[in-house]
């Protein structure tokens, strides 16, 4: 009887083990978890490190094992290859996997082959910082050269992120080495190519989307055929196998990443040399009719590929959408009930979809791969409608979470203070700059003085020290009011600073304010720019993404950070807190304005009796 050698037990191994072990063939499977879903699949799991690769040669040839293979798994990739040649199995050999699986190697070897690819630097220490922001104009994208995933990778905008970010990119990085990349703006495309005999061929490119903000990095959306024009698409696949063939993959699944930029050129963001993860091989099955599993599988064993299992038998459009937090269909928080997926199998179009979710599990907002909790694939005439159909059928998975524990009211900014001290910060002001523990607590007053006042006496309370920027610009209040002159006077006796709420272009500081400055909705454009006689709060070195959260339109984009504050998980930070969301009841940002406007309704009517004014 045949048997292989899976290296790497998870669930997305899982189904690909459950279709080896479907043709005959015995799997040995090894990970470290031997709980894990795929080890469980397996005819015998070995709970072994998978990386080390002394152990796993011993267990393939303890089994005698005719062929060891991995999908999905980056990391096993080069353990595969060391382990089939200490065997003498068929491989990819380790060089080729080395090229295909360390980051800087790869660049270099695409360098030298002369193939399309962004500005790249190697980047160690803060010292090597100013000579790779000399060869890569910004933005970029800062990675680990060996991490697969999407740990430790970074957008960079200006010096400071490069000098912010680069230990948590080196740290993810086995030798502590990682990459400074040009970002190449466009439509991402993921490829599928199969090596034989050292002709690579395209299977696939499809669209790769990702969702806005911290989770920028993280695939959400696959859809096929990509959107990009014709002859654009034929240079994307002229690059992804130019890339392969330089990177030496003679018998193999390639798993090209490209962009194709909106200036024409086709660039290589890496390749990898496995069945990717993600549901792409779901993507190939259901688009072209090749069988990426069963091509593993033969060429592991050495067998030859022949041209009707490498080639596409149809091209059907199709999209995956993932089951993420919103933007995505899923609420955030803590699973209370999961409903059935049926509805959303019979959705139409629909051709294949599963979940992750468990029951108590916390559903986070995405920022990585993991918090992808299941998928849906549709087909249509087109990519659009297939995407649209996969769209529609997502929002019928009815997922309910418990109650919030972070509400957006009072007693949970108790909370979240109290949780501030528990992790070790200490309360700082925009004099300072950040040191490691600083907490510096901002309040933009865009409505109400009336809230503002009262979450600085929970602030006081509590021992919190805040920076409350109020507006002498503003809309809906008079700062020199009777009611504005004692909301300010009052902020000070409970110890906290009071700076300027501005809207730019006026930054005019008086005697009533610090001088601190944020401006209220900033453009981009003058955001972070220095302002003369004040601290600008969204400026170097107050102003960083790693360390700021802000709860603007009710809306934690990274989460409530309590938890992290509680475990000390920020350097330091600095929090955006607008008292108006925490003082006014309301589950959105509507229903608490609304609620805002009816008590100042009532406030209003009282202000206009006192003006002697006829309500009769
Ligand atoms: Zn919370
Ligand atoms: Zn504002």
């Amino acid at each position: 009887m045949t048997t292989v050698l899976f290296v790497g037990g998870g669930l997305h191994q899982r189904s690909a083990i459950q279709r080896i072990r479907g043709t005959g063939v015995r799997v040995v499977a090894v990970d470290r978890d031997e709980d894990a879903p795929g080890m469980l699949a397996a005819d015998v799991c070995e709970s072994v490190d998978f990386t080390d690769v002394a152990a796993v040669t011993e267990v393939a040839r303890r089994h005698a094992v005719d062929a060891v293979l991995t999908v999905s798994a980056d990391r096993a990739v080069p353990v595969v290859a060391a382990v089939a040649e200490a065997l003498g199995l068929p491989g990819i050999g380790t060089a080729t996997a080395r090229r295909m699986t360390h980051k800087r190697t790869m660049r270099d070897a695409l360098a030298a082959a002369g193939v399309s690819q962004p500005a790249y630097a190697a980047v160690r220490a803060a010292g090597d910082a100013s000579g790779a922001l000399g060869a890569v104009s910004l933005p970029a994208v800062l990675k680990p050269v060996d991490s697969g995933g999407q740990r430790g990778v970074f957008r960079i905008d200006t010096p400071s992120d490069l000098e912010l970010d680069l230990d948590d990119a080196t740290a993810e990085s086995a030798t502590g080495e990682a990459l400074l990349e040009e970002f190449v703006e466009g439509t991402e495309l993921n490829g599928i190519v199969i090596a034989r005999a050292g002709e690579p061929e395209v299977v696939t490119l499809s669209d790769r989307l990702r969702p806005p903000g911290i989770g920028f990095g993280v695939g959400w959306i696959h859809v096929y055929p990509p959107s990009i024009e014709e002859h654009q698409l034929r240079e994307a696949e002229a690059v992804a196998v130019a890339a392969v063939r330089a990177l030496g993959l003679r018998d193999g699944i390639a798993f090209p990443q490209l962009i194709a930029a909106d200036d024409g050129r086709v660039v290589v963001v890496e390749v990898a040399a496995r069945i990717p993860g993600g549901q792409m091989a779901d993507l190939v099955r259901h688009a072209v009719g090749v069988d990426l599993v069963e091509i593993a599988l033969r060429q592991a064993l050495g067998g030859q590929i022949p041209d009707e299992l490498a080639r596409p038998r149809f091209r059907q459009p199709l999209a995956i959408r993932f089951f993420t937090a919103e933007p995505g269909p899923l609420p955030t928080g803590r699973v209370a009930r999961i409903g059935s997926l049926e509805q959303v199998l019979a959705a139409e179009g629909v051709v294949q979809a599963e979940t992750y979710l468990e029951l108590g599990e916390t559903i986070h907002p995405v920022r990585r791969d993991g918090d992808r909790r299941g998928y849906v694939i549709a087909v249509a005439d087109t990519g659009s409608e297939a995407l649209r159909r996969a769209e529609s059928a997502a929002a019928l998975l009815d997922v309910e979470v418990e109650a919030s524990m972070c509400a957006f009211e009072l007693d949970h900014y108790r909370e979240l203070l109290d949780a501030a001290r528990a992790g070790g910060y200490r309360f700082a002001t925009f004099d300072e700059a950040p040191a490691p523990g600083a907490l510096f607590l901002r309040h933009d007053v865009d409505f109400s003085l009336d809230a503002a006042v009262r979450m600085a006496e929970v602030e006081a309370e509590h021992e919190a020290r805040a920076t409350y920027l109020l507006m002498t610009e503003s809309v809906f209040y008079n700062l020199a009011s009777p009611q504005g002159v004692a909301a300010s006077t009052r902020l000070r006796e409970l110890g906290h600073r009071v700076g300027l709420h501005a809207v730019y272009p006026h930054a005019v500081l008086d005697d009533r304010f610090d001088p601190v400055v944020g401006w209220h909705n900033p453009d981009p454009e003058y955001m972070s720019a220095p302002i003369v006689g004040a601290v600008n709060v969204y400026a170097d070195p107050h102003f960083s993404r790693l360390s700021y959260r802000s709860d603007s339109n009710q809306r934690w984009r990274a989460g409530c950070p309590h938890e992290e504050l509680r475990v000390g998980g920020f350097p330091w930070l600095q929090l955006l807190v607008h008292p108006e969301i925490w003082f006014y009841p309301g589950a959105t940002m509507g229903q608490t304005m609304r609620a805002m406007l009816d008590a100042e309704r009532a406030w209003r009517l009282d202000q206009l009796t006192a003006d002697d004014v006829d309500l009769a």
